[in-house]
């Protein structure tokens, strides 16, 4: 059983000794439990988070212990309702090829669901993400402007594409020229601005020119600079992650911009509202399965994979995540089925 461990907690950014392969025994189920066997590994950004031990919203992985990540693997054994020998499952297996689990925290995909892996983006954790935040804080209408950075990734897409079904006008953010043309004639955002561009900011003026109702906050850093000029009274503003900051190791150098955004949310009666996924919205995962399975059966939502090979990728492929090297839901392929 190949193990990926964490090794020592990263400053900046991960490099390969804050990782550890670890070969451990195959565990056995007892009763009440099954054995899995990995596929499919999600890589996604929180998983920086979990590496460090500052204070967060939840606890950090101990050092020798087994990196967390959400799989979709297969029953070898199971001694558990519910479950067969060959049934595809969602879980939280980690950074590991064989993981004992007691259904807690599971979901049983069946012997042969169309596309395993979808569960760990578009109909899984990223999806839900965009579908709450997007509806719930973003609660876009019809003929507003809707700004989305990360647009090519497993979030971003989803988001996007959620809000066209909602009948706004979607402006994406994402880095270079391909993801921004796949954004456009594949997702089918309104617009996409390369951050990159030495022009970005009026770029994204130009492509907002009613101004922004609903920014879903993926990134921070200069994307963040570029849009809160351009929000508009009463905007919302769905605070789902930071990306762009989660190798800081301390505050960006001043000068202090806090009065400058304080005094936009006050005087344009902005919202900006902070949410963990499964915390805060876990019990309504339904209504968003129901949504999302019809969305993609009717061909409203598109997805794409980037497919790494080989568990021993997983750390590699993490830092392409965090560094916008990835095209499209990060996953690493562990194991054939
Ligand atoms: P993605 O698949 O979108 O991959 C991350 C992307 O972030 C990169 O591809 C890159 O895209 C972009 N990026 C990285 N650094 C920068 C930067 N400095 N400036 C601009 N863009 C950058 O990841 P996810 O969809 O999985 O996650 C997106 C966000 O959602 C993350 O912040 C994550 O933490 C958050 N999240 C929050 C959840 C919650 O419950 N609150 C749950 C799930 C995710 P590009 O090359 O286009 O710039």
């Amino acid at each position: 059983n190949r193990q990926i461990l964490l090794n020592s907690r990263p400053v900046g950014e991960p490099v390969a000794d804050n990782f550890r392969m670890h070969q451990g025994e195959i565990p056995s189920p007892k009763q009440g439990e099954m054995l899995l066997r990995t596929v499919y590994l999600s890589l996604d950004p929180y998983m920086r988070g979990r590496m460090s031990d500052a204070e967060s919203y939840a606890d950090p992985v101990a050092l020798g212990e087994v990196m967390i990540g959400g799989t979709v693997a297969q029953v070898v054994e199971s001694n558990l309702d519910g479950y067969a020998a060959g049934d595809w499952v969602l879980s939280i297996n980690g950074w590991q090829d064989y993981a004992i689990s007691t259904g807690e925290m599971a979901i049983n995909l069946g012997k042969s669901p169309a596309q395993p892996s979808w569960a760990l983006g578009a109909l899984g954790m990223p999806g839900f993400t965009a579908y709450m935040g997007l509806l719930d804080i973003g609660q876009p209408q019809a003929g507003e402007t809707v700004v989305v950075a990360a647009a090519s990734g497993a979030v971003g897409a989803n988001v996007g594409q959620i809000a066209k079904i909602k009948g706004a006008k979607v402006v994406g953010i994402a880095g270079g020229e391909e993801k921004c043309r796949y954004v456009v004639e594949e997702l089918g955002f309104d617009a996409c601005i390369d951050h990159k561009a030495d022009d970005f900011a009026e770029q994204l003026a130009a492509a907002c020119d009613k101004g922004i109702d609903v920014y879903f906050e993926n990134v921070g850093g200069k994307v963040f600079d570029a849009v809160l000029p351009l929000l508009n009274t009463k905007a919302r503003i769905p605070l789902c992650g930071l990306i762009a900051h989660y190798n800081d190791t301390e505050l960006p150098a001043g000068p202090d911009r806090m009065p400058l955004l304080m005094g936009k949310v006050l005087a344009k009666r902005m919202t900006m509202k902070g949410f963990i996924i499964y915390d805060d919205y876990g019990h309504r995962y339904e209504e968003f399965a129901t949504d999302m399975h019809q969305w993609v059966s009717e061909g409203k939502i598109k997805y794409k994979e980037h497919l790494l090979q080989g568990l021993e990728n997983a750390p590699a492929g993490l830092n392409d995540v965090l560094n916008g090297r990835n095209f499209g839901k990060m996953v690493v392929k562990v194991n054939e089925p």
